[in-house]
């Protein structure tokens, strides 16, 4: 305990503090200030299961769903446009472009859906560390 008055640290609980005379057992001693730790930044944990590091992982995985939606989508909307033009049908050309165009835009903004959420649990999971390693500091 420390001495609100004049700030002398006690290993044990006294009643009064032998510097400045100040009764602690009066009540209506306010908790000693103890400054917040500052935030530091924690080197990632050894990954706890499959599990650990998942934000990196979903936002790995965001990129990789955006090139495959992408690269399917030109591939089905160009074998669509190429048989629309061996057929001379106008509509299988349409449709390869529309397939090709959105598609891509699809997965495009789903990909960016997916790598938010992967950095929200990439936040959270760094808060988690930051709030264990004060805990395990007190
Ligand atoms: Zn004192």
């Amino acid at each position: 305990m420390v001495c609100p008055k004049c700030g002398k640290t006690f290993n044990t609980s006294v009643e009064f503090c032998d510097m400045c005379g100040h009764h602690f057992a009066a009540g209506s001693v306010p908790p000693a200030y103890t400054p917040p730790y500052p935030p530091t930044y924690s080197a990632p944990r050894p990954s706890h299961g499959m599990f650990g590091n998942m934000g990196n992982k979903i936002k790995a995985l965001a990129k990789v769903v955006a090139w495959i939606g992408i690269i399917f989508s030109c591939l089905g909307g160009l074998s669509l446009i190429i048989q629309g033009m061996d057929y001379e049908i106008s509509g299988l050309i349409l449709g390869g472009f529309l397939i090709a165009g959105i598609g891509s835009l699809l997965s495009w903004i789903s990909s960016f859906a997916l790598y938010g959420f992967g950095q929200i649990v990439d936040n959270t999971d760094k808060l988690v560390n930051i709030a264990e390693e004060i805990k395990n500091k007190k």
